[in-house]
């Protein structure tokens, strides 16, 4: 693994020591020697992690920390504290600035590569997701003030923990700011987590039953453990497990005997940062869901309607079933709006599309093709129970008028079909296409509302 670490330490050598240790390793190095030239070089160079010296003349590293979680552009980028400091109230107000790890100085190989992979790792997940988010922005398809983060109440915790004194220490330290639930078994552990719908999971890996950490990497494989943060508690020392643990991909730790303020500190950290890739991830489907939907009706626009054609040709011509194509467009719409104005013009068009699939099977995939035409595509449907199909939905047009929220009466409309069905798969779906589209103007040339089937 590869990243940019951005060092800052307002001492010459300090900075030229971790540069060196970081470069040997092949980490690409960015360094700045005091609070504001780190600011801008977080903005400017886009580090995958930072280490900030805590003691540093003018703004010290607490501040600087602060400043780049409030700011949007640079809140996710992990920042470790390099401190002498090894009190837990030192750890609680770094963690209060929003710090996600610390070193303490003099600065050990093992620890220092440990935390840089393991923030590293963990970033590069909500990067994606981050990435995905911005495309939807640029597309105008998220609001950009939704996916600030904002301060994190309480979560749905699971402590897995077998010693009752410690669960009971837990229960104070958490509840009732959060909602915790204990279990001491393995199995039932992975059951809970499977069922269960929590922001955090506490796991000791001092457990007399059962190994803690085997406990984490079957639950980092569950669908539903892979989005939830684990944070583990170590005995003081046992730096194997921790880093196993690190690497495993648990997202933070505390060391034994656990200090109760860093372990609140700690977890409303991970429960913010849960709600802030929850909230990623709810956007990127969000968005992907605006992608393929026509903004006034909800039914599926015409860019999905073209990608999945193929899929539906492809289908209907290995299984030899038929398909049928209807085209509909609503009759003299041009008056509609001219009459009654524009958007009772839409107000009609978008309880045309009810209509539409109220009276079409879940397998059928119906779509605004454009202005005031809508496609039906029926996949295993022959040309004789498609007519049925578009018989019922012209004559139930016909004979419900329209009921319209800022109109004094209801509105008769009225729909011209056109048909075009292949009875094994063997035409394009442009061929079909265009034949459907040529029954409509048949359609529309004798009279309008009426269905015309090409059944070629
Ligand atoms: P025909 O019976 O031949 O189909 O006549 P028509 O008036 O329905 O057809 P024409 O194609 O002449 O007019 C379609 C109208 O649909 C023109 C356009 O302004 C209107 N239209 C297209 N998209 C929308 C929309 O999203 N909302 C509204 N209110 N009108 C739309
Ligand atoms: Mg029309
Ligand atoms: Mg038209």
């Amino acid at each position: 693994m590869t990243a940019r670490v951005l060092v800052v330490d307002d001492i010459l050598s300090n900075v030229k020591l971790l540069e060196a240790k970081l470069s040997a390793e092949y980490f690409e190095v960015v360094t700045a020697f005091n609070g504001l030239e780190a600011l801008e070089k977080v903005e400017e160079s886009e580090p995958d992690i930072i280490l900030l010296d805590v003691m540093m003349p003018g703004m010290d590293g607490f501040e600087v920390c602060r400043r780049i979680k409030q700011n949007p552009k640079t809140a996710h980028v992990p920042v470790v504290m390099v401190t002498a400091l090894d009190q837990p109230s030192d750890r609680v107000a770094g963690l209060e600035a929003g710090a996600d790890d610390f070193l303490t100085k003099p600065v050990d190989d093992a620890a220092l590569f440990a935390r840089v992979r393991s923030l590293v790792r963990l970033k590069m997940m909500t990067d994606e997701l981050r990435m995905r988010e911005t495309t939807g922005q640029n597309m105008g398809l998220v609001d950009p003030a939704e996916t600030l983060i904002e301060a994190a109440p309480g979560g749905r915790i699971l402590v897995i923990e077998d010693r009752p004194e410690s669960v009971a220490w837990f229960n104070s330290a958490l509840a009732p700011a959060n909602e915790v639930s204990a279990v001491d078994m393995f199995e039932e552990a992975v059951v809970r987590v499977r069922g269960g719908d929590f922001d955090l999971i506490i796991v000791s890996l001092g457990l007399r039953g059962f190994d803690g950490l085997r406990l984490c990497s079957q639950l980092r494989s569950l669908p539903e453990g892979r989005n939830v943060p684990i944070l583990v508690v170590v005995s003081d020392g046992d730096r194997r497990k921790l880093t196993q643990a690190l690497e495993m991909g648990v997202n933070d730790y505390l060391t034994r005997p656990v200090d109760r303020n860093e372990l609140t500190a700690r977890v409303r950290t991970q429960l913010r940062k849960k709600r802030y890739a929850d909230r990623l991830r709810h956007n990127v489907q969000l968005s992907l869901e605006m992608a393929i939907t026509d903004q006034l009706t909800g039914l599926h626009n015409r860019r999905y309607m073209s990608r999945h054609l193929d899929t539906l040709i492809g289908n209907a011509r290995r299984s030899g079933k038929p398909i049928s194509f209807l085209i509909m467009d609503i009759d003299h719409f041009k008056s509609v709006n001219d009459t009654h104005g524009h958007d009772i013009g839409d107000e009609v068009l978008r309880e045309f599309a009810g209509r539409i699939s109220a009276n079409v099977r879940g397998i059928d995939l119906a779509c605004r093709y454009g202005g005031e035409e809508f496609v039906v595509v029926m996949p295993d449907t022959d040309v004789t129970f498609a007519s049925t199909i578009a018989e019922r939905l012209r004559a139930s047009v016909e004979a419900t008028p329209f009921k319209i929220s800022r109109a004094p009466n209801n509105l008769c409309i009225t729909i011209s079909i056109g048909i075009a069905s292949s009875e094994c798969g063997d035409d394009s779906a442009d061929a079909l296409l265009h034949r459907a589209d040529q029954a409509l103007y048949r359609a529309k040339r004798e009279g309008r509302n009426r269905v015309i089937a090409d059944a070629a």
